[in-house]
């Protein structure tokens, strides 16, 4: 099957191939066999070992195509020029789990177009350096001023540095079972030793990729970024997302600090094997439940949080996510206590109307039903924010807020584009709007922020097209082709 998927005719929409070569116990310890069209290698703990070819994973620089103006001048690079950090790792802790590991993945280019699919002319979800490239700025009292620094982390590192910044003690950063957590608080934005912010807010913007945003705050276009920026640090590297670098697996790991294998939300769907049925969380009508698919000892940031406060008077909110486990308030809650089946779907009429958004910079882009969608979702996720601060005395220790007009505009136009643009200065005015909030009520200068996003995006070729699932017919192997891209062979689950 792996032959089939690497041959030359697909060269153009498979980018590589994955399996495992055999169980591990462990993803530490998993030897990831990876191909295409050029070549194959096994990825081994101890370096990688080419058996054909050219590897297909041969430059792994987690900070390739910096500064920004390398990556816009190769825009979507084909395999031979493209870069993926942390291959083994990452590809590792997709097969590591025990029911939802696929047998076999696959990683389209990042030029193939495939609204057949569900494609969109932007794209994410691929194991290349700029799809899971996300931005992270930390910035407040107490903390060093740098702006840009050369540097790069990872998402899973996010729940323990606004762990950090909220001043839980590092030995609690650890899960149900007392194991340590796969991330960290990233010491170059947030100094061992740092004093605790009296609050902290964390700000997501969904799919924002990280050199796009940095050079719009730079160039004067996102002032509320720039704010943020001026008082704080970020790193040109960004978070480096797990793979799939597609939304919910990547929302679970940076607000749990662990990958993909031990939350169990390995995709936006997979393939449950002991039910032997297809999971979609990914979905209007699932968002609120995404909590029951995440594994029982998995904590959240929130839950840390409350861990740390014996006196549990450290409050939180959880605005616009699903992860929303352990939060005082949350925006899921409300979905759920309405009791409405079709969850968010359901509620729609409850939003604010996108066409008279205050936000809005130019109507055209609410003809797409999703960026329409998604400016209602940011509107009413920042009168959550403000309500929850309407007096500074009962503002959250810890206020979450994620915003989704980003993925909406990249989606709809790639990166770089029009929309893309104009969602980023967008979600900035809400941000900015919620800055001059704090501002009028004094509390500014106590509260430690911190911006990232879940993933990156490049922009496909329209003219690049196709389809693996000839082949995979060809082969004559029954196969669940979920996401697509996840395979899973049946009648293998019994070697697991
Ligand atoms: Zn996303």
């Amino acid at each position: 099957m792996a032959d089939a998927l690497a041959a030359a005719e697909l060269s153009t929409v498979v980018d590589l191939v994955a399996w495992p070569e055999g169980p591990a116990a462990e993803p530490e310890d998993t030897v990831v066999v990876v191909a295409n069209s050029q070549g194959r290698a096994r990825l081994t703990p101890d370096g990688d070992e080419v058996l054909t070819g050219t590897n297909p994973v041969a430059w792994q620089d987690p900070r390739a195509f910096l500064p920004y103006a390398l990556e816009v001048a190769d825009p979507s690079p084909s395999n031979s020029r493209n870069a993926y950090p942390l291959a083994r790792q990452r590809l590792a802790r997709v097969f590591a789990h025990a029911e939802r590991s696929p047998d076999l993945v696959v990683v389209h280019t990042p030029r193939h177009y495939w609204p057949e699919a569900g494609g969109h002319v932007g794209e994410h979800g691929s194991l290349d350096v700029i799809q899971s490239r996300a931005p992270l700025l930390v910035s407040g009292p107490g903390l060093l001023a740098r702006g840009v620094i050369e540097g790069w982390a990872r998402l899973v590192d996010v729940a323990p540095t606004l762990a950090a910044l909220a001043g839980v003690p590092v030995e609690l950063h650890r899960d149900g079972r007392g194991r340590a957590l796969d991330g960290q608080s990233v010491p170059a934005l947030v100094p061992p030793g740092s004093p605790p912010a009296r609050w902290v807010v964390g700000i997501l913007w969904d799919g924002a990729p990280s050199g796009e945003l940095l050079a719009m705050a730079q160039a004067g276009e996102l002032p509320g970024v720039a704010r943020l920026l001026e008082r704080g640090t970020a790193l040109d590297g960004g978070a480096l997302a797990e793979f799939p670098s597609v939304t919910l697996a990547n929302h679970t790991s940076l607000l749990t600090g662990v990958g993909v294998h031990r939350h169990g939300i390995i995709g936006n769907a997979y393939r449950d094997r002991p039910r032997a049925e297809t999971v979609v969380t990914n979905t209007g009508s699932a968002w609120h439940r995404a909590v029951e698919w995440m594994d029982p000892a998995t904590t959240t940031v929130f839950d840390l949080l409350r861990t740390a406060d014996a006196d549990a008077d450290a409050t939180s909110i959880c605005v616009n996510e699903s992860i929303d486990r352990g939060a005082t308030t949350s925006t899921m809650q409300l979905i759920r206590a309405s009791g409405s089946p079709g969850g968010a779907d359901d509620l729609g009429h409850l939003l604010p109307d996108a066409a008279s958004s205050p936000f809005l910079e130019s109507a055209a882009v609410l003809r797409d039903e999703y960026y329409a969608w998604c400016t209602q979702v940011d509107d009413a996720g920042l009168q959550q924010v403000l309500q929850a601060w309407a007096d500074p005395a009962g503002g959250p220790r810890l206020t979450w807020w994620s915003a989704v007009v980003t993925d909406a505009g990249h989606h709809l136009g790639g990166t770089r584009s029009d929309p893309a643009r104009q969602s980023l200065r967008e979600s900035d005015r809400r941000l900015q709007a919620l800055l001059e909030h704090f501002d009028r009520l004094g509390v500014t200068d106590e509260i430690a922020f911190l911006l990232t996003a879940d993933h990156g995006f490049e922009s496909t070729d329209p003219s690049c097209r196709g389809d693996w699932a000839p082949a995979l017919d060809a082969a004559g192997v029954p196969v669940h082709d979920v996401g697509p891209g996840f395979l899973y062979l049946d009648d293998l689950w019994t070697r697991r």
